[in-house]
């Protein structure tokens, strides 16, 4: 195997194609580290505005460690999978109080530190220290895996695949390698529609030479992704300020707000759902009234459904039985509060609509919140 050719093939066609992306216009390590962090999972277009957010608001590995929660999840609201934020928080921490808040660069030790595997470890110490550090995320695997036409699935051949990243891997610019490596599949090695006649392997690739691009990677059968319906309550007091919880924090969502509510049960009404929710989750009385909105939402291993209905306060304190804290909140207040991105859309539903009118008004008065 040539494994020369492989590296100068993919280089000169980067410096052509390459993207100009803000993280790669930087060898600062902290902005390389949030780079890193933002795009597990995520979507290069979706994370810029957030990562140039983010280092305008918390320039340095210190300003991170030292803010506060609160803060970072507003900072990451939106941008899903929100246990990262806190691990970026917790690692900056960490940093600060171990290393000297200098980011470490042992592959190993690196990868000691909350949220960061061997492919971010990898992607921070290639791209800010020029280590010779392979990377290996599902991009990369479908592009390897068809660059040597590998019949078995990716997850089931990790070993292998590690190898022929590292041994792909430029050892003078492993980081420019590493960039060049994620455009190829990101632009041109697609998922289902793989662009060989742009690709600067096409001339080396095995699978395209037998024309099994189309079938590779192999897949195993998927799983079927289980579906909840969810009742969600607005719940409404006599100021007009809306009830928000915060979840636990551990678990998906972790110390996020949201609306209180949860999950319907079988043959259960979504009005005695969102009664039964509340009462078990703040203990205390509301009457449900009209529908407000209709959610779908998917994450990995899970969908949902929220179906969301205004409801009145009548009666009790909340107690905190299923969350961190409670608040009652006025709608334009709303903003300074972290939220999962299915309750955004119950957020704009709210403010696209005034408040309802509350039942017992119509019959002589509002009932006075405790
Ligand atoms: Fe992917 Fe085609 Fe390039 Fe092979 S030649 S790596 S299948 S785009």
């Amino acid at each position: 195997m040539d494994w020369q050719w492989f590296r100068t093939q993919l280089l000169t066609w980067y410096a052509v194609h390459g993207r100009d992306l803000p993280w790669r216009r930087t060898r600062d390590p902290y902005a390389i580290l949030v780079s890193e962090l933002m795009l597990q999972q995520t979507q290069v277009a979706t994370v810029i505005p957030y990562y140039q957010k983010w280092l305008q608001q918390l320039p340095t590995l210190t300003a991170c460690a030292e803010a506060q929660p609160q803060d970072i999840f507003k900072l990451w609201e939106g941008l899903g999978y929100y246990r990262r934020a806190t691990y970026l928080h917790q690692t900056c921490q960490k940093i600060v109080q171990e290393y000297g808040g200098q980011i470490p660069q042992e592959l190993k030790i690196l990868m000691t530190l909350p949220g960061i595997g061997r492919t971010t470890a990898g992607g921070i110490l290639s791209h800010a220290f020029n280590l010779p550090t392979p990377i290996l995320d599902g991009n990369v695997q479908r592009v390897l895996s068809r660059l040597f036409a590998l019949t078995t699935p990716p997850h089931r051949n990790q070993k292998q695949l590690w190898h022929y990243s590292q041994r792909l891997l430029d050892p003078v610019v492993p980081g420019r390698f590493n960039q060049a490596l994620m455009d190829v599949g990101a632009g041109v090695c697609l998922p289902k529609d793989p662009q060989c006649g742009q690709c600067p392997w096409q001339n080396g690739c095995m699978s395209a030479q037998s024309q099994q691009q189309h079938d590779l990677p192999v897949r195993e059968p998927g799983k079927e992704i289980p579906h909840r319906t969810i009742g969600v309550g607005v719940i409404w007091n006599a100021q007009g300020q809306v009830l928000i919880d915060q979840r636990p924090s551990t678990g998906l969502l972790a110390n996020l707000w949201e609306f209180p509510g949860g999950k319907v049960e079988p043959g259960e009404s979504i009005p005695d759902c969102i009664r039964r929710e509340i009462d078990e989750e703040l203990g205390i009385d509301i009457q449900v009234g009209e529908h407000l909105i209709t959610v779908n939402h998917r994450y990995t291993h899970l969908r949902v459904t929220l179906v969301v209905h205004h409801c009145f306060y009548r009666r009790g304190t909340p107690q905190l039985r299923g969350c961190q804290a409670y608040a009652w909140v006025a709608l334009p207040d709303l903003c300074r509060y972290p939220f999962p991105q299915a309750n955004q859309k119950i957020i704009q539903a709210l403010q696209a609509r005034p408040i309802p009118p509350d039942p017992l008004e119509r019959g002589g008065g509002r009932v006075q919140s405790k």
